[in-house]
């Protein structure tokens, strides 16, 4: 929980799965609201599939609350408009160019008598700008490089203009120095627009230097949660993501850092 004790988004006996096989077996947890969340856990823990239900993309049984509403009485384009999802394998039509496809990021905002306002229009600008890419409006996805692309999608992901941000490992892709240029993007979004953010990380060198909040998850399950320095720990490591490592205190930050063993 944030300070002020707000939550955002709230899971209650949260239960998904894929045909008859349960992989999310009862999630209670609440996102803090205003604070980056990072969402851990091994391969294959459950970590998309939640991310899959709070943007309601997959049937679950329980319960999601956004602001206090059950996220399923929540109409969709409103629903688009409180909530934005980068998913971790994002697809889009062939030959559609970048400003195009961040443009698509406002249909929540249209309405059939205003399609395109000069609203849409600054908030696209906006969100090329913020991401660093305003140089390839103009390109077709397949002419960008893998780490170009996927600042594009987080372009896509900033114009839809929601409070919150539920990104699935949006540096994949990106070398260290991308990474850490997205992760001040998103600290930055965080601070300077209070929003909240769930995203999933493998760097869990990353995950414990960005997030106010850590929700780890096991074979899904929250395994723990509450903030890095609460949190992250040799046992954890060892329990959860069958690692031998040492928690040592970051040089720059003071908070943890994670230092394999040898294997
Ligand atoms: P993570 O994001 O933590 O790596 P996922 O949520 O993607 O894990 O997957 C959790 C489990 O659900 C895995 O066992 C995976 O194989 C399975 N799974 C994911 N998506 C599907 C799908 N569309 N159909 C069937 N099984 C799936
Ligand atoms: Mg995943």
């Amino acid at each position: 929980m944030s300070p002020n004790g707000e939550s955002r988004l709230r899971a209650r006996g949260l239960t998904a799965g894929y045909g008859g096989t349960e992989i999310l077996h009862g999630i209670d947890t609440d996102i803090p609201a205003g604070r980056i969340t990072a969402l851990i856990g091994p391969n294959g823990c459950g970590k998309s599939t939640l991310l899959s239900c709070f943007s309601t993309l997959l049937p679950y049984r329980g319960g999601v609350l956004l602001d206090d509403r059950d996220l399923r009485s929540v109409p969709r384009r409103e629903r688009a408009r409180l909530l934005a999802l980068l998913p971790q394998q994002p697809t889009a039509p062939d030959g559609l160019t970048v400003a195009q496809l961040v443009a698509r990021g406002r249909h929540p905002h249209q309405t059939w008598w205003s399609q395109w306002s000069t609203r849409d229009e600054a908030e696209v600008g906006r969100a090329l700008e913020t991401t660093g890419v305003p140089d390839l409006a103009d390109r077709t996805l397949d002419q960008l490089s893998g780490g170009q692309r996927q600042r594009v999608w987080i372009a896509m992901t900033l114009a839809q203009d929601t409070p919150t941000l539920l990104l699935d490992e949006p540096t994949t892709y990106l070398d260290l120095a991308h990474s850490i240029d997205v992760l001040s993007l998103v600290r930055r979004l965080c601070d300077e627009e209070g929003k909240t953010i769930v995203m999933v990380l493998h760097d869990l060198n990353l995950a414990v230097r960005y997030a106010d909040h850590l929700l780890v998850m096991g074979e899904g399950r929250i395994a723990a949660t509450g903030t890095p320095d609460e949190v992250m720990d040799a046992d954890l490591l060892r329990n959860v993501f069958g690692l031998e490592a040492r928690v040592v205190p970051d040089p720059v930050t003071g908070g943890p850092m994670i230092v394999p063993e040898l294997a």
